[in-house]
This record gives structure tokens, sequence and C-alpha cells, in this order.
């Protein structure tokens, strides 16, 4: 925004004695809808033994005091926090009144006035953002005294628009490279994943076809050795039929009590080697 000058050669002190600007101080006029350019005309007319650097309102910002010069807004008695005439910048937003009564300083006027602190911060890097109250005590700005949040606000919205400083670009780079390592690491994390992954499906489909081929090996271990034949009927294979029959009727083989003869493969297919040999024919 642009800075309109109306400088005043009566409401100010040439110069600042030795002192440098440490102080950026915020004030209200206490007006009803006053005009930044009125409030620099009402003090460049006679002697007001007041005035301040800059006067804002809605819509514009007007200088009456010159940067190198004192105005006089604050006081020079030793003050609360340190600020006075010589070691300060003064600003003035325009106020106005609701329908209660009550003052305060509109939207667009906090934001000019934002605006304003930005770019004197640029031009005075170390110096501070005070209120009047915090300098004497005075309620000013009065909506800022009686409504803290409000100058917290102000303050932030202040700090979010000024320009990173060293120390802040270097904060970000460390957190921007801590970000990018932790991508990294996740991402390796996430290769090593897949590999274990791959690794343990392998290992799943092995165990597999391992416990598929031990069940198979038992099965056929059964089928040798566990009885399957327990009488000679249409169950019993015809190769070891006439043996067994043999056998049964000459009372070599009786089985349980029931009869049930309990014959394996691998025994019954002895039997028959046998039989064939003629063991059982004397
Ligand atoms: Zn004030």
């Amino acid at each position: 925004m642009k800075i309109n000058k109306y400088i005043t050669e009566t409401n100010r002190w040439k110069g600042r004695y030795g002192a440098s600007v440490k102080w950026i101080t915020i004030h209200y006029t206490a007006g009803i809808g006053d005009t930044a350019y009125g409030n620099c005309q009402y003090f460049s007319t006679a002697y007001r033994a007041a005035s301040a650097h800059f006067f804002v309102d809605e819509t514009s910002i007007w200088q009456s005091v010159e940067l190198e010069d004192s105005a006089w807004h604050c006081g020079d008695a030793p003050s609360r926090n340190g600020c006075n005439n010589l070691n300060s910048i003064g600003i003035e937003m325009c106020s106005d009144k609701d329908s209660k009564g009550n003052y305060y300083i509109s939207e667009e006027t906090v934001a000019n006035t934002v605006e304003l602190v930005i770019y004197l911060l640029g031009r005075y890097p170390d110096a501070q953002l005070c209120r009047h109250y915090d300098v004497t005590g005075k309620k000013c700005p009065m909506p800022w005294v009686y409504n803290e949040q409000l100058w917290i606000d102000f303050k932030e919205r202040v700090q979010e628009g000024l320009p990173m400083t060293a120390a802040e670009k270097k904060w970000v780079e460390g957190i921007e490279k801590k970000a990018k390592d932790l991508e990294k690491k996740a991402e390796d994390l996430s290769k090593k994943n897949a590999e274990l992954e791959g690794q343990l499906a392998a290992l799943g489909k092995s165990s597999t076809e391992n416990l598929e081929a031990v069940q198979a090996s038992i099965k056929g271990i059964k089928n040798e050795v566990m009885p399957r034949w327990g009488f000679v009927d249409g169950n019993m294979p015809s190769w070891m039929k006439p043996t067994i029959k043999k056998l049964v009727a000459k009372g070599y083989l009786k089985g349980d009590k029931n009869g049930n003869l309990q014959l394996s493969y691998q025994f019954a297919r002895a039997l028959v080697v046998l039989d064939r040999a003629g063991s059982f024919d004397k």
C-alpha cells in the first residue's frame, strides 16, 4: 500500500537526539469515523502537543512525521517497557464506535496497519512491537486493551507476513531434509518388506509341497502295511484270492474271533509267493 505524506513542521522534534528506533508503538485515535488524511491535516496546522508518525484508516496510510524525527505519541518519562518518543515510531489507527458506544478498529484499518508494520520492520528489523498501553498503561488502543486477543492476533498477522530470518530459513531447511530422509527410509523399508513377503510366499509354497509329499508317502506306507482285507469276498484282489481261500480252508489262517483276517498288502503278497513256491501243498 502506498504511504502518502503530509508532514507536520510543528508537532515533532527534528531528529532523535542520538537514539535509534527500538520500538513500533500502536495507538488508536479515539476518533469516530475519522480519517488518516484528516488527522495529518489537524496536526500540521497548529501546535497540538501531540503527534504520530503515521495515521491509518480503512483505505489509506498517511505519514505526518519523518522516520528520522521524533513524534510525540508515548511520552518521554521512564516507561514501563523502555519505549519513548525518541526510540520509537508511533502509528495511530483511526477508530469508530459501534451501536453500543464501544470503540472498535475496523478490519480494513487493522489490515492496513499490519501491512505498514511489516514494511517498517523491513527497515528496522530489530524493532519491537508494543501498544501505547505497554509503555504507560494508558488504555490505548482501547479495544486491544479490553480484548487482549485482538492484540495477540495482530502480532501474529505481522509475524506471518514477515520474511523468514536466516535462522528460521535454516530451521525449515533442516526440517525439509529430515522429511526427505524419512521418506527415503520409508521407501527402503517398503522395498525390504516386499522382499520379505516374496521370501515368505516362496517358503509357504515349499512347505506346502513338502507336506503334501510327506502325506503321500505316509499314505503309501499305510497301504503297504495296514490290514486292508478281512474276508475272502468281492473286495479282495483276484490274484490273492486262491491262496487265501486255500489257507483258510486248511485252517492256517483263522483271523480274529469274528474271522477277520486283517491282511495287509505285504503279508498277503508274501503268502501268495510262498503258495506259488508250493509251501502250503504238503
Ligand atoms: Zn495512544
